[in-house]
């Protein structure tokens, strides 16, 4: 039998369960309006002056049971909840974000379609070493049906003292061989001041992990009319790789492709530690087709393939990898890239896990 004041009182408290409830939500809609007119001020969201005066109200008014100490601990936790659903308002704004767009962006890359379901490779050297280099990788992905071709002319390297490309000669190089057999062309490009000229060259502008957060370039990629392949920063978390994506989209330009290639952390096995669950992340975060690059984010030839077939069971609309002539000698990367015939054995793996047309 229960007793009857228990019940009573039980009820008087689920009154209140739900008047704090309802206290809480409209605390909620009062901040998110603050919220709002704080990004129309551009004022920062967090105020740390005004969170210490909300706690010294509670110090004053607070007339117990309970302490001050915990009382406060309550309340900042609300606060924080607060701050997230402004944070949860500005993601929902962000033009990346699929909440904006529900439908996924297809990026057209010479009529490749990217992103709409169909899966793809983007296959050729660390580097541009010469025209007989490129042509050979060329050749040997064309014939296994791969149309686009990357390649880096302009090499962001660790040591100022490495190859650093062959910069716009580079570029010239990957144009005749694009033309010669009909491929797509993507390039790495370091300097905002080299993307005018890089548009007649290539039909893909590669914004490297070193670069993601490189505004200028971001702003600059953004303002013209060319596809946008950014890579994720070596130590970008994913909010900070979809704002890097925002700055592209902000500007007008739309046709971005988000590359996944590992991030450092303090695992030594391999180069970097391929993050592979940011791949549905991104693709339930925002509306723009996700490609994982293996070479970079394993350093490791004999993890190409698994690595390659995890992205793709996991939905990434595509895997770019590092093929050479002659691997031992690359200017670039000779560790993990792939000579001809391991590239044949790669791609004729992965092509019955793929979904190659949509
Ligand atoms: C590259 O793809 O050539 C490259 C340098 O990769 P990342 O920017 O990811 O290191
Ligand atoms: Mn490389």
């Amino acid at each position: 039998m229960s007793n009857p004041k228990l019940t009573e009182l039980r009820t008087q408290i689920d009154e209140l369960n739900l008047q704090i409830l309802n206290l809480i939500n409209k605390r909620g809609q009062l901040v998110q309006e603050v919220g709002k007119l704080k990004e129309v001020q551009g004022t920062n969201r967090f105020d740390p002056v005004r969170e210490r005066a909300m706690l010294d109200l509670i110090q004053e008014n607070n007339n117990g049971p309970f302490e001050t100490s915990t009382l406060q601990h309550i309340f900042k936790e609300i606060f924080k909840a607060n701050l997230e659903l402004q944070h949860d308002d500005h993601r929902k704004a962000l033009l990346v974000s699929r909440k904006k767009k529900a439908e996924n962006t297809i990026v057209d890359i010479k009529g490749e379609k990217i992103g709409n379901g169909s899966q793809h490779f983007i296959i050729g050297p660390c580097s541009v070493e010469s025209y007989e280099q490129v042509a050979e990788v060329a050749a040997a992905a064309k014939k296994q049906g791969v149309k686009l071709l990357r390649g880096g002319a302009y090499k962001p390297r660790t040591s100022p003292y490495d190859f650093q490309g062959l910069g716009l000669e580079g570029l010239k190089i990957l144009k005749k061989v694009a033309d010669q057999y009909d491929m797509a062309v993507i390039s790495e490009i370091v300097n905002p001041a080299d993307i005018e000229t890089a548009l007649d060259y290539i039909d893909v502008i590669q914004i490297g992990a070193r670069n993601m957060q490189n505004f200028e370039l971001l702003k600059a990629a953004g303002s013209v009319n060319k596809p946008v392949l950014l890579k994720r920063g070596l130590a970008a978390t994913i909010d900070e790789f979809i704002n890097a994506a925002e700055y592209i989209i902000s500007r007008g330009n739309d046709q971005i492709i988000l590359c996944e290639r590992g991030i450092r952390t303090y695992e030594r096995a391999t180069r970097n530690t391929l993050d592979i669950s940011a791949v549905p992340i991104l693709k339930k975060e925002t509306h723009l087709p996700v490609f994982v690059d293996v070479t970079h984010s394993t350093g490791r030839r004999d993890l190409l393939l698994p690595t390659a077939k995890a992205a793709l069971a996991i939905g990434a609309d595509g895997v770019m990898a590092e093929v050479h002539p002659d691997p031992a000698v690359a200017l670039s990367d000779s560790a993990q890239q792939m000579n001809i015939p391991q590239f044949d054995e790669f791609i004729s793996q992965l092509k019955p896990l793929c979904n190659l047309n949509t």
